[in-house]
Parts: structure tokens; C-alpha cells; sequence
């Protein structure tokens, strides 16, 4: 019977206790993440309960070519920024670079390399939240225009509280502000698209950090 059942899928938080007790904006970040991560389990539990199967999978990634208009915000660009400087190593440390250097010339998101996301930890919310069930996406399929019924809908308390979570990082709002600003939807005028940030500034910024260790 127990093997019959769904796999039940727990959200467990990035940490990086050394780089935490450094960055300030680092804590709340990866505990937005977690919120975020927290709900979209439960989501998915919800549908595998149901029977439905996450297409979803390590390798899967035509998606990351597929969409232009990720959004990212601006203390997730921080985070990225991060990330792909002090934690990307070896050699995809290197393929990374000349990628992000030419990012303005290559179809998809700069920071897939060989199907996978160079970024997965500090990938942005907007990536965490995207997920489709029963069969994969075909290539050049957005599964969102496709079949919307196909494509997790994400737990609204979860996704807002894991952008309340980030707005200390742009201001000092008041708690009724906060909540303004998220079920509104106005934070998400502070979002860019991916495909927009100048990630051919990143090359350096890690060579930089390379000379001083
Ligand atoms: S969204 Fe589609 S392409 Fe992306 S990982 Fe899921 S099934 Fe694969
Ligand atoms: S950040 Fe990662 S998950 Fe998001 S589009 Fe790029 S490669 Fe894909």
C-alpha cells in the first residue's frame, strides 16, 4: 500500500550560516524562499494526492529557454548576483562567465548550462513557482498559454507571505503598507525581467573576487 502513495515533497531551507552572518539581506531572502518553497510542496502534494504527476524534473528545461519575461526583484538580483560570484565553482564557474558575457546573444536564460540552473538555490521566485504536471513541456511550449490546467497554481498566503518577507530590503513601510503593497500587487512593479538585468557586468565582478582569494 505505502508504495502506492505519492511521493509527499518537504521544502527545506537554504543556508549559508557564514555568508548570513554577513549579508544582511541574505537571512530574509533565503527565508522567502523557504516560505515560497514551503507552499509550492504543499501545492504539488495537493495534486499528487489527486493522482496528477510532476512533469518536473532535474534536466527538464525547456522552460528556461521558453520564458522571456521572468520576473526578478530586486533583492533577489542581489542574491543572484551573489550566488553566481562567491558559489559558482570549477568549471562551471568558467562557462558561466564567457555565457554571462554574451548573455545579450543567447536564446533562454543566461544561467542554464547543460539543462540545468547554474543558480538553482538562489533561483528567483518566479522559477520556484513555475511548475506543470503530467508531461513535460515540448520545446518552445509556455504549458502556461498551452494548458493552464497543467500548471501549478501556487498557494496565495505562501506567495505573499514570501514577498512580505523581502520588503524590509526597500523600505521602511509601515505593517498596513506592507500588506498594501503585496495584495495589491504594486511590489511587483519593482520586478524586471531576467533577459533585461546587465548580467555582462557579473564576469568581472567574480574575476575580481577570484584576484582576491
Ligand atoms: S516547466 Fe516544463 S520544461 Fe520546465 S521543468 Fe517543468 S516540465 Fe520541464
Ligand atoms: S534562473 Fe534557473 S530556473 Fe530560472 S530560468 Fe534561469 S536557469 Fe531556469
Amino acid at each position: 500500500m505505502s508504495d502506492l502513495l505519492p511521493v509527499h515533497l518537504v521544502a527545506n531551507r537554504v543556508s549559508f550560516p557564514l555568508n548570513e552572518a554577513v549579508h544582511s539581506w541574505l537571512v530574509p531572502l533565503l527565508d522567502s524562499y523557504y516560505e515560497a518553497d514551503k507552499g509550492i510542496c504543499e501545492a504539488i502534494n495537493r495534486q499528487l494526492s489527486r493522482g496528477r504527476e510532476l512533469a518536473c524534473a532535474k534536466g527538464c528545461s525547456s522552460c528556461c529557454k521558453t520564458h522571456k519575461d521572468i520576473p526578478v526583484y530586486p533583492v533577489e538580483l542581489v542574491g543572484m548576483t551573489w550566488y553566481v560570484t562567491e558559489k559558482v565553482t570549477g568549471e562551471k564557474r568558467s562557462r558561466l562567465k564567457e555565457q554571462l558575457a554574451n548573455h545579450n546573444n543567447i536564446d533562454g536564460c543566461p544561467f542554464l548550462l547543460a539543462g540545468e540552473c547554474s543558480i538553482h538555490p538562489l533561483r528567483p521566485l518566479a522559477c520556484r513557482h513555475f511548475n506543470v504536471f503530467d508531461k513535460q513541456c515540448a520545446e518552445g511550449e509556455d504549458a502556461y498559454h498551452t494548458r493552464r490546467q497543467d500548471v501549478l497554481t501556487p498557494i496565495k498566503k505562501y506567495k505573499e507571505k514570501a514577498l512580505l518577507i523581502t520588503l524590509p530590503f526597500y523600505g521602511d513601510y509601515k505593517k498596513s503598507e506592507q500588506k498594501k503593497l503585496v495584495e495589491t500587487g504594486a511590489i511587483n512593479k519593482l520586478a524586471r525581467p531576467l533577459k533585461d538585468c546587465h548580467w555582462e557586468s557579473l564576469p568581472e565582478k567574480m574575476t575580481t573576487f577570484d584576484d582576491r582569494q
